[in-house]
Order: C-alpha cells, then structure tokens, then sequence
C-alpha cells in the first residue's frame, strides 16, 4: 500500500522507555473496488461506474502524474460506508478534478467552474467534512486543478469505520458537454506506532539491489572474462551465487513487479501500458516488511518502478523519478547512502533499482579506464536499433537460424565488439555503486546483520538473435540473470546450478523479514529447479512487434511460444544453450508437452490474477513510455 504522503515520522519515545516511529499505512484502496459504492447522478443510479486512469497536474497527490479515477458524470454522488473491520481513525485521502485529456480538447477559452464535497450523512442529515471550488480555464494543465481532500486546518480528513460518506460535485455554469471529472486516490490510510528494532545477525536487515538491464554473462561472476564487476565477486565469494537465475520477463514493468510481489507477470497485471498499475490489493514485498516493523526505503532511476505506478506500496520513503528519464547511480547513491546512515539503529529493507547498464550508457571515467575501447570512428551514425526492422525479418525467415553474423554485412567484428566493450564499461559503473553501498554497510558496522541480495529485472541483446535492446524475445541474453547473496544465514562459497526465478526472492526475503534467520530457510530455497516461466508484451516473432510471447524452460529444453501467432520454436539446451536452433519439427513430443505445461500455467495464473481488469493506458503511460524508448 502506498505511502504516498509522508511517511515516517520522527522518532519518540514511549511511554515504556523503547523507542518507537510511527509509520503511515494505506489499508484500503476504494478506486479499485467499485462494488462498496453507489453513484447516483441526477437522482438516478448509475450502474456501471468507469474507472480509468486520469492525468494529473504534476505535484498533485505526492507528484503522481496519473492515477486509476472514477469519472463521473457531474451532479454525481458517490455513497459509501467505511469499512466496518478497520479499526481506529482512519484518513481519508483522495483528489478531485477534470479530466487533463478531455480539457486539452476544449477551446482556449473554455472556463468552466465546479464545487466538490465529502459528506458524513447522520441521522440529523449530512455534515459537509470538505468543499473545494474547482476552476477549469483554456487548456493548460494548471487550469484543471487537482484539489486533495483535507481535514479542518488542512491535516488529513479523520472518518471511522461505518461512518456513511458522500462525495458529491456539481457544476456552477450551466455548460452542456462538461468534462469529465475524476474523483482519484481516494483511499484509507492509518498511522501506527511500532517498536523501532535494531538488526541482529538472526534478525537482519535486508538489501535488495536490481541492476537494470543486467546480463548475467556480462557480468564477470557468471562468465565474462572481463573483470567487469569485481564488487559483485567479492559478494558472490562470501556468500551464494545462483548460476541459472531467470528474470519472469525481458522488461522492466513486469519483471520488477514480480520480484517485489512473488507473482507471475499474468497474476500482477503489470504487463503493458494500459494494466501498469501495481494492485493495492497485492501485498508486496515491502508492505511485508513494514508490517513486520522494519523501516522501508525504496531509491530506483526507472521511471517505470515509480509511485506513479504504485510501486510505492509499503515504502515509508520512496525516491524515484518525478520526470521521464532514468537517474543513474550518480544521482541515485549519495541520497541512498545518507538514508543507510540515517538509519543504521533501525532494523531496515532497503530497495535499490540501479540504471547504469541501460542505454544511453554513461560510464564512469574509472569504467573507461577499467575497460578500454575506442569507439570506431566509422560506426554506423544511425541507431542501430533502426535496422532492426530490416535484419528481424531476414533473420526470422531462415527458421533455424538467429544469428549474430547476419550482421556482419552492415557491422564489422570491431563495431559489434565496440557495443559490447561499452555495454560492459556501463556495468562496470553500476558495479562501482554496488561497491559503494557494500563500504557503507561495512562502515556503518552492519555486514554480520545485513542479507545483501543483488539481481537484475533482465538482460540486454547486441544482436545475439537479430535484435538490439530488451522486452522483444525470451532468449538467454534476456532471460538469464545475475543472482548473488550474502550476509547471516546465507551459505558462503555455495554455487547453485539449478534454474531458480528470481521472483521467489519475495519468498524468502519476505519470511527473513518476518521470522528472521532462525526459521527461515537457511540454505534460501528458491524453488531451485522447478520449470521456469517467462513472457512479454513487447514480443518480436517473425518480423511482427507487439506479440506476446511466453516462454517455459525444463528439462533441458526451452519453448518460446506467440501468442498471436500460435506458433512455437523449440531449443535444445544441453546441445544448443544459446539458443540458435529451432528443433520444434523433430521433437512434435516436446513441443506438445511443454506446450501443454505452459498453456497450463498461463491459464491457472490469469485465473489466479489480483488485478482489476485493464484500466485501459493513460496519457501519461504512454508519453512516459515513448520518453524512455519503449513505443
Ligand atoms: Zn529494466
């Protein structure tokens, strides 16, 4: 649940002498359950309320640019009754507004003037709790006014369970075609005081470190002869290294989301632009641990794992980008490692996403030094990714074959060797700040109290199989992550051989959290060996974009299937692990049964799925997608 206002307060002292902090927890999100609420426009009911999400002024509802909104038509109300199980004051967040789109559409001098309230109804009749004007003038996002539900003095709005609320609006002019207006946010929260505990060895605290876009034969702990992340070797050296991790994705939105919350990409709903919210209802990896009292922090340079889209929940400090770029370690490190001081007393779970390995690559000075290359002076001025579109369906047309060489025509051996000799300088950097963290959790005296966990949410192509970046296949280069861990309870030296997904980390790291090193398990089982599962949205088959594919892997054997297409290619891995040939026509076998498998698990985890249908993609989805070179 988010914490999207501030979160933790200063620390106190109770009345027994421990010290305490007081934590800030959303427990409801009303948006996403329509079924409490009745609507009633113009004195009939209206059956079908339309939730989408709606752009917000930037700054508004702690800098969300977009939420999930009931539009609603004007003179609606909107009745509900508080939950009656939850106990105490709770705080009622939430914003009013016009729909940012539906503006942008009106004549510049469009003005158009409504009134909002919340409501208590009584027996004696309704007590107004709060009323905003809201003004809508041209098309400027600055004339939709996003106004955040307050209490008496501008504090939170306090209701109580079983309290009957009304949120009504209506319009001043008598203008026909109003826009549309959002009632978002809206949402229970609580504040707790808890115990602030310091971590032990059998009570740790926890470090989880995402490298974006991070091969693991890039890295040299897992096979690449250049020393490109020595800080990643010694952690593997003290601690367990996982030879064959998968990531449950080739991109950042649903792989992040299922190494925070456990669950396949079908189950999280985190797939695609237009279903990119992470569901209150699922219990994330750091909503665990802050209700086990450990203090949470989250800092990510990925515009995609940001409050935005809800990936806050369970966070009392979340630090993300507030525009459409990505901020690298540089930036994203010194505010980290201040907040490690600020809280070595508190046993604590801190989320690093670091960036470094995802292009535009900009490595450090040490990196360029570390690993030597010149840029050919001749490279191909032209992305390379815009080629892509040339070579894909040439490469795809030879059904067996998905070959780097065919390249060759356009990149000499020194352009591609160039492109991976820079891909590896900007590891090399985001090596560098996995070493700066470690020093600090050393300086700080915690190493023999803290489990460090380092992965990444997916690889990255240099034309291994016709393609350039990540989210369009489900090869190796994309599919097979770094996983390394250390600290107490973490065997050290151990080598792990068998294929595990690194979305168990949730698992395990959520029951350390909870129960400590004693009951958790103390080899991490990560389901080491089971059949592994993997997909996309952004798919690449046969020259077409767009597909979703899904991928399972066991046995030995790897099947990528199109769902568009309803085609599959099969790959031998014992004879074949880079995947290059497709087997599928002399083993119909294999192909039927793992194809079964798959459809199988695909099938069980959309029944199994958390999420409210697609909301359908917000402006503000897409722009950010296009910002960042995904559309
Ligand atoms: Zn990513």
């Amino acid at each position: 649940m988010t914490c999207r206002a501030l979160l933790v307060l200063a620390l106190g002292l109770a009345a027994c002498g421990h010290p305490t902090r007081s934590v800030h927890v959303e427990v409801a999100d009303l948006v996403l359950d329509a079924d409490r609420f009745a609507v009633v426009a113009d004195g009939a009911k209206v059956d079908h309320l339309r939730v989408q999400p709606v752009t917000f002024e930037p700054g508004v509802l702690g800098g969300a640019r977009e939420l999930p909104a009931w539009l609603l038509p004007h003179t609606a109300s909107l009745e509900f009754t508080v939950p009656q199980d939850l106990a105490g004051e709770l705080e009622l967040h939430g914003g009013f507004a016009f729909d940012f789109v539906e503006c942008k559409r009106r004549r510049a001098d469009y003005r158009d003037i409504l009134e909002a309230k919340v409501e208590r109804i009584g027996e004696d009749g309704p007590e107004l709790l709060w009323t905003a004007t809201l003004v809508a003038e041209g098309k400027t996002p600055h004339g939709y006014g996003w106004r955040e539900i307050t209490g008496p003095g501008g504090g939170p709005l306090i209701v109580h369970a079983g309290d009957r609320l009304r949120i009504h609006s209506w319009n001043l002019q008598a203008h026909k075609n109003l826009p549309k207006f959002g009632v978002a946010g809206l949402s229970l929260h609580v504040r707790r005081e808890v115990a602030v505990e310091t971590a032990t060895p059998e009570r740790p605290n926890v470090v989880l470190v995402v490298m974006d876009t991070l091969s693991a034969v890039h890295t040299s702990t897992f096979g690449n002869p250049d020393a490109t992340t020595p800080h990643l070797d010694m952690l593997a050296a003290r601690g367990t290294a996982f030879d064959a991790a998968r990531a449950t994705s080739s991109w950042t939105w649903p792989s992040t989301a299922s190494i925070l919350t456990g669950l396949d990409p079908a189950e999280h709903g985190v797939t695609k632009a237009g279903t990119s919210w992470l569901a209150a209802d699922i219990k994330t990896l750091a909503e665990r641990l802050q209700a086990a009292d450990l203090a949470t922090a989250a800092f990510t340079g990925n515009r995609l794992v940001s409050a935005d889209f809800h990936f806050d929940q369970g966070f009392d400090t979340f630090r993300g980008p507030d525009r459409n770029e990505f901020i690298d370690g540089a930036e994203l490190m010194p505010p980290a490692l201040a907040w490690l001081d600020d809280h070595a007393d508190e046993r604590f779970f801190l989320y690093l996403h670091l960036v470094d390995p995802h292009r535009p690559f900009a490595p450090l000075p040490e990196s360029k030094i570390a690993l030597p290359g010149e840029k050919p002076a001749d490279l191909p001025k032209l992305m390379l990714a815009q080629h892509t579109g040339e070579l894909y369906p040439e490469s795809c047309a030879i059904p067996d074959r998905f070959e780097r060489p065919l390249l060759t025509s356009m990149l000499s051996a020194r352009d591609l060797a160039w492109m991976d000799r820079s891909y590896d300088q900007a590891i090399h950097t985001g090596d560098i700040w996995l070493g700066r963290l470690v020093a600090k959790l050393r300086a700080l005296g915690l190493d023999d109290s803290t489990v460090i966990v380092f992965t990444a949410d997916h690889g990255e192509e240099s034309y291994e199989h016709g393609d350039i970046g990540h989210g369009q296949s489900l090869f190796p280069e994309l599919m097979h992550v770094p996983l390394v861990m250390a600290g107490p309870g973490v065997p050290v030296g151990l080598r792990v051989a068998d294929t595990v997904s690194n979305a168990a980390l949730y698992g395990y790291l959520g029951e350390l959290g909870e129960r400590g090193v004693a009951t958790a398990p103390s080899a991490p089982n990560l389901q080491a060996g089971e059949p592994m599962f993997y997909s996309t949205s952004r798919g690449q088959w046969d020259g077409a974009r767009g597909q979703t594919l899904l991928g399972i892997e066991s046995d030995g054997w790897a099947l990528h299937l199109c769902v568009e297409a309803g085609a599959q290619r099969l790959f031998d891995l014992k004879n074949d692990p880079e995947q290059h040939r497709d087997v599928a026509a002399e083993n119909p076998d294999m192909v039927a049964r793992l194809r079964a498998q798959l459809l199988e698990h695909q099938s069980a985890a959309e029944a199994g799925r958390q999420t409210p249908a697609a909301l359908g993609a917000g402006e503000g989805a897409i722009e950010t997608l296009k910002d960042i070179g995904y559309l």
